[in-house]
């Protein structure tokens, strides 16, 4: 063993093993093609996509398309430096000052994810010596920047707003929430924690990847869709990748909030700009979720037909209160469970990726059922079918 790549992979083969053995080994399964409801395999087989994140099906719409290759061919295809050497352009000026108008702020400035974002933001904001309080079941992104920073964190219960007034404590410099969970999508009372983050004298930020162009009017998100006044989420932070079809993401507040960040958020400062071509087709894209609220009309109406079936069904889809989101889960338990759900719906043509730990808490692993609005009203009577039939074969685990 004395070869180096056999000494790493010895490691790692026992790693990946455990994986296989506990049911939670993952792949990334090769889609050739996709036209905002349904990809074709490589083999050349059509499958119904119903867990993306396109909510609006944008991804595959032609006119962001043709912004990219009409930029692409006048601009390259990248911006060739970071934002503060000579990579910011016009078209990240423009699309900046487009999101601040879209979430009512001063400014906004551009990340390359929301993950970068999510750790720019939080390392900037709170370091070594600070409390940050968390909802448990945040974005990963949002975890993980909260341990990157080397700042204490305090998890609170889910969407639980005295909980959150507890762990805060007077003590904690930032409350970091997600708009819309993620892996369960139900929206966070958003007016009640920020009112126990003021007590406390802390910060709310709120990640709004998945509110952001489906919820609120002209696509504002789950600020105003909770009735939340803006100035109490000083900072918000979005992604381009879901709602918006697209790629990048954002951070929007103050102008000195933004400032401050072009000087501190290293996610930002030591990598290279998005390009310009990919960018001006997000603000394309971002426009277009203003102009047609008939997506958001659409989406909701077939969200309502999905939880009306389910429901009829029996299907395990969790009670909701809150506005309602097209991340609509249906819990299983296992995560084998899960794989045989996912299995069953692939035979038939319908493609919803099991979910399992450590995405989610265990004994929760999840069909994480999304709906576009490019979705046809057949589409969801046929995942319906499919999901009664794999509850027939593969009983509900209920969670410890
Ligand atoms: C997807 C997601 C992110 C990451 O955004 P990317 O632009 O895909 O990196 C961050 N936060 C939440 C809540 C998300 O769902």
């Amino acid at each position: 063993m004395s070869d180096p790549v056999a000494r790493l992979d010895g490691r790692l083969a026992p790693l990946l093993e455990e994986r296989r053995q506990a049911g939670l080994y993952r792949r990334a399964e090769p889609l050739a093609g996709y036209d905002g409801a349904a990809a074709v395999t490589p083999d050349g087989r059509r499958v119904t996509v119903l867990c993306g994140n396109d909510y609006l099906g944008l991804a595959a719409d032609p006119r962001p398309a043709a912004v990219l290759a009409d930029k692409a061919r006048r601009l390259g295809s990248g911006a060739g430096a970071a934002h503060l050497v000579t990579g910011h352009r016009t078209e990240h000026e423009a699309l900046e000052a487009e999101l601040a108008a879209l979430t009512g702020r001063e400014a906004a400035l551009l990340f390359s994810t929301g993950y970068m974002a999510n750790l720019g933001v939080v390392t900037a904001l709170a370091g070594r010596g600070d409390t940050v309080a968390e909802d448990r079941l945040n974005h990963a992104s949002l975890i993980d920047a909260v341990r990157l920073a080397g700042a204490r964190p305090r998890r609170y219960r889910h969407a639980d707003p005295a909980h959150l007034a507890r762990r805060l404590g007077g003590a904690a410099t930032l409350a970091v929430t997600d708009g819309v969970f993620s892996m369960d999508g139900d929206v966070a009372p958003l007016p009640q924690l920020a009112a126990a983050t003021e007590e406390a004298g802390a910060t709310l930020v709120v990640d709004d990847a998945h509110g952001l162009g489906v919820l609120g009017p002209e696509g504002g998100g789950s600020v105003p869709a909770t009735g939340c006044d803006p100035r109490r989420v000083p900072v918000l932070i979005g992604t381009l990748g879901k709602a918006f079809g697209s790629f990048g993401a954002f951070v929007a507040g103050s102008g000195t909030l933004i400032d401050a960040l072009r000087q501190l958020a290293r996610t930002y400062i030591y990598t290279t700009a998005p390009g310009p071509a990919q960018t001006a087709a997000a603000l394309e894209a971002v426009r277009i979720a203003r102009a047609e609220p008939w997506r958001r009309e659409r989406l909701q109406a077939l969200v309502a037909r999905f939880r009306a079936g389910a429901r009829q069904l029996g299907l395990p889809v969790p009670e909701r209160s809150g506005p309602s989101t097209p991340i609509q889960p249906v819990v299983v338990g296992s995560a084998a469970a899960a794989l045989a759900w996912s299995k069953t719906l692939a035979a038939r043509g319908l493609r919803v990726a099991a979910i399992r730990p450590p995405t989610v808490p265990a004994g929760t692993a999840r069909l994480r059922v999304s709906l576009t609005a490019c979705h046809a009203e057949a589409d969801v009577d046929r995942l319906l079918d499919a999901l009664a039939a794999a509850a027939d074969h593969h009983p509900v685990e209920p969670s410890p």
